[in-house]
């Protein structure tokens, strides 16, 4: 061993956990008070965290204070109650907390042997998903690192399927060769989606796209126009709930059974919206969606998990394993019952996301999930109302959900500087938009800590800055 060589601890201090619980409940502690943006340049980070890797090993405690000191003025304070950026969810406790043991269990969910206990909270947090937005039970479920993969899922359960009903085993024979598939997709479908197609082997030029309404909902009659046009290829009909910037949904049910008047697969893009199923007030919003045949669901937005967790369902549960099972050469490994969750995602070897779900789910229970969103949503309807009573602002969209679209005066260049101006001031942060062709700030309520006086408190930053631009 070099002089220089660290030797490393035979096993895990609990001393060390200790300190983490510390510097993480610090910084928890802090997030109401502290600026919301990062306040270190880029320079300055690359000083505390960068240069060459050392050839000398250090010891844990030593390696996480110079983390923990080099990260903090990086780091936004996104979990935080007055962070309006993209649709972004805090971390519930329970969730939070399941999450640390998630890491230090270490399991490994491809297979059910790999991991009994992730295989069966899998299962369990499956189960309660599809009951808590009514979707077809029995639908495989993969739970992936984020709706990009989930609808990335979504679309190669799809295609498989399409093609398998045409005639056509892409399984055996690849897509080269095959009858070409029609995807067709809103006008304003997430850029997501757009690479969850790429991703499946569809380019740009093959997508049609379908005209929206003036908030961003698809229009069912241009869909059976579109889908009429187009003869009896295998076809793919993208819909979305919770349009990212308005927070719109396509008319679901009307969408899905277009699509299957023209016998196309519907996949529903709900990353954030689709939980508006599970809110009493909001489900109609989301009405008809169990009808669909996939769909793809984030749980790190509106559910409020830590990072990454989302949820790839679809109804054929079959089409599904087909498209990303990998366990047929390990069968022997399990009972015919024991879920494996490698069969259900595009991963084999995989983090036990379920834990983080499962204690989501179990701390809020059914109406905690309703009321989460609804409150988000009635926070930023109050939003909404005070941003618009307010001379020089402008709200553009008709906010059915938790999105807000604000617009400060006739120039681009005033909501830019306005934008640019929050972002500094730091009491909240909200990030830069297009919305038909003109710039917007865009508001997103999905946090469980957001509270009216953050958004009173936010409101009158917003107009501070907005009287000075
Ligand atoms: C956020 C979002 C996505 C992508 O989700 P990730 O979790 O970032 O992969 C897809 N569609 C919509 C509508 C979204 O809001």
């Amino acid at each position: 061993m070099p002089e220089s060589q660290v030797s490393m601890p035979e096993r895990v201090d609990p001393a060390l956990l200790h300190r983490v619980a510390e510097l993480a409940a610090e910084h928890l502690g802090g997030l109401d008070e502290r600026p919301v943006n990062a306040t270190a340049t880029t320079d300055e980070l690359r000083a505390a965290l960068g240069g060459p890797l050392p050839d000398a090993g250090e010891q844990p405690d030593a390696v996480i204070e110079q983390l923990a000191a080099g990260a903090a003025p990086g780091l936004v304070a996104s979990p935080g109650p007055r962070y309006f950026g993209f649709v972004t969810g805090g971390s519930l406790p329970a969730a939070l907390a399941a999450d640390w043991l998630t890491s230090a269990w270490d399991q490994n969910t491809m297979l059910f042997v790999m991991s009994p206990a992730a295989s069966v909270v899998e299962e369990t947090v499956a189960g309660w998903v599809l009951d808590l937005l009514d979707l077809p039970r029995g639908s495989g479920v993969g739970l992936v690192g984020g709706a990009t993969v989930a609808s990335f899922t979504g679309l190669l359960a799809a295609r498989g399927e399409v093609l398998r009903r045409a005639g056509w085993d892409s399984d055996e024979h690849g897509m080269a060769g095959g009858p070409p598939i029609r995807v067709v997709v809103g006008a304003n479908v997430h850029a997501s989606l757009m690479l969850g197609l790429r991703m499946a082997g569809f380019g740009r030029a093959q997508i049609e796209t379908v005209e929206a309404d003036a908030n961003g909902a698809m229009l069912p009659a241009a869909l059976e126009r579109t889908l009429a046009a187009g003869g009896d290829s295998p076809t793919i009909v993208c819909a979305q709930a919770g349009e990212v910037n308005s927070g719109a949904f396509d008319p679901l049910g009307d969408v899905a059974d277009i699509a299957h008047a023209h016998g196309a697969w519907c996949h529903v893009d709900g990353a954030f919206g689709l939980w508006a199923r599970a809110a009493p007030s909001l489900a109609h919003l989301a009405a008809g969606a169990e009808r669909a045949d996939s769909w793809g669901l984030d749980a790190h937005k509106w559910l409020n998990v830590p990072y990454d967790g989302a949820f790839a369902i679809v109804a054929d549960a079959d089409a599904h394993r087909r498209a990303t099972g990998v366990t047929a050469a390990y069968l022997q490994q399990s009972a015919g019952d024991q879920r494996s969750g490698g069969d259900w995602v595009p991963d084999s070897s995989r983090r036990a996301r379920g834990f983080a779900s499962w204690a989501a789910l179990r701390s809020l229970g059914r109406s905690g999930v309703a009321e989460l969103v609804e409150r988000n949503c009635a926070l930023a309807r109050r939003a909404a109302e005070l941003l618009s009573a307010a001379p020089g602002a402008e709200v553009l969209n008709d906010v059915v959900l938790n999105q807000v679209l604000l617009r400060f005066g006739d120039d681009d260049a005033v909501t830019e500087r306005v934008i640019a101006g929050v972002q500094e001031d730091g009491t909240c942060w909200l990030g830069g938009t297009v919305w038909r062709g003109r710039r917007a700030m865009r508001l997103s309520v999905s946090n469980w800590s957001t509270t009216e006086p953050d958004i009173e408190r936010s409101v009158e930053a917003i107009l501070a800055v907005a009287a000075a631009a």
